[in-house]
């Protein structure tokens, strides 16, 4: 696409030196638009079953928040890292529907809920708002309650933005949710891409299995990421609100194992890459790919485990953990025959696509990018029985709120 590669490098003029800077990682980064076989809005079925099987956490997390009284104005909620597809829609419509129960069960009307779904400003905000349903005229309760997902009975909002800042004024947000989200780093770790660096990540594309200077430095940048969130998201917040939030997590201590992370950026992914370097194109004698390239391109997700994710919340101060948990969320990989090889195939792919694509796009353009994805394609077909067996996604769920003292 002409797009992604015209902000390849950003190059500017220092007196006599052109100096080259990396693009901002927010500026490059989403999930894969529109309506197509590899968006992501047909590449997330099986965030949305994880989701659902996480949604007892979520409800019980908003059963124990004190409400303000229906009087003191809009109940807003926020989804951070909202993505373009159906599943944000699901849950927003979820928080709205059990916060009106819980006004019904003490006797009060609802307030007027007002949604602000929020994602960076590279996201497909167009598709997620050709797919908000229809807003409902008046928010009865009944009403609320039978609207289910073909109605809304919310005020709906977007807002352009990385959840590593400031999104929203002080003290004005009653719950925020984030699913699947907070894995993606706000940049790859300088570091990691510096070649005179111990921490540069020679032959790789992701932490997964990589050096311990690599592996410090991807903890480091996901220590200082998950701390600006939770400062952030504290000033926001309302004093009585509530923040649940689910991300990619590992069950291992070790950091070089990355649990299905690995399996989806480490595996298949990372052969594919070695593929293009290896292989000689026609033309000359030379891989399809420099080696150095390959080097220099890095998945900014880290998968922490709850120990981690635990010590920054602790250490950052000003969220209290009223849940925190990892629990099993089951295969990424949605497959109608799993004993049909080139199906498993395509579905690793595509959703390897759907939520990477653009970042290999910008970084080696639009036709090696295809050729790598193909790579991708029968390399995961030949492991088809081995990723349907052993691909599994743990998830971090935690529920947090103001403390007492911030
Ligand atoms: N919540 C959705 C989408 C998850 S995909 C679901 O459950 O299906 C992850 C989303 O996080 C992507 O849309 C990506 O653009 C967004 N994201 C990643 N880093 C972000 C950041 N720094 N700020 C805001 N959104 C971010």
């Amino acid at each position: 696409m002409a797009t992604a590669q015209k902000s390849k490098v950003e190059t500017e003029k220092m007196g006599e030196n052109l100096v080259v800077t990396q693009p901002k990682l927010e500026r490059m980064l989403s999930m894969k638009g529109g309506k197509g076989e590899t968006s992501y809005l047909k590449n997330s079925q099986a965030q949305a079953r994880h989701a659902r099987a996480a949604l007892h956490f979520l409800e019980a997390s908003l059963s124990a928040m004190n409400l303000p009284l229906p009087e003191d104005g809009t109940f807003a909620v926020a989804d951070l890292g909202c993505s373009c597809g159906t599943n944000t829609l699901f849950l927003m419509g979820i928080i709205v529907e059990h916060v009106s129960k819980m006004y019904a069960a003490l006797g009060h009307d609802s307030p007027e809920f007002q949604v602000f779904f929020s994602d960076l400003p590279s996201n497909d905000f167009n598709v997620l708002f050709q797919l908000l349903p229809p807003q409902l005229s008046s928010s009865s309760l009944e009403q609320c309650l039978t609207a289910a997902e073909e109605q809304r009975s919310y005020y709906a909002a977007g807002v352009p933005g990385s959840f590593y800042g400031r999104l929203f004024p002080s003290r004005s947000i009653n719950v925020f949710n984030s699913t699947f989200s907070l894995q993606w780093l706000s940049q790859v770790p300088a570091m990691v891409t510096d070649k005179r660096s111990p921490a540069y990540n020679r032959g790789r594309v992701f932490v997964h299995g990589a050096s311990a200077d690599t592996v410090a430095a991807y903890k480091q940048q996901f220590q200082s990421d998950l701390a600006s969130f939770l400062r952030a998201r504290a000033v926001e917040m309302k004093v009585d609100g509530v923040m649940f939030l689910v991300c990619l997590g590992r069950t291992s201590i070790d950091p070089t194992d990355q649990g299905g992370a690995g399996f989806l950026f480490g595996a298949h992914f990372q052969d594919a890459w070695n593929d293009l370097v290896e292989e000689a194109s026609t033309h000359s004698h030379r891989g399809l790919l420099d080696s150095e390239k390959r080097d220099s391109f890095n998945i900014p997700v880290y998968a922490a485990c709850l120990r981690e994710f635990e010590e920054v919340v602790q250490a950052e101060g000003s969220l209290s953990i009223n849940m925190l948990q990892v629990v099993k969320g089951g295969s990424p990989l949605v497959i109608n025959h799993p004993e049909d090889a080139s199906e498993v195939g395509r579905a690793l792919a595509n959703s390897c696509l759907s939520v990477a694509g653009g970042l290999v796009e910008a970084h080696i353009g639009e036709r090696l990018s295809e050729e790598l994805f193909r790579r991708l394609e029968l390399r995961a077909a030949r492991h088809a029985r081995e990723l349907m067996e052993q691909m599994q996604f743990f998830h971090i769920v935690a529920s947090l709120s103001p403390s007492l003292s911030s």
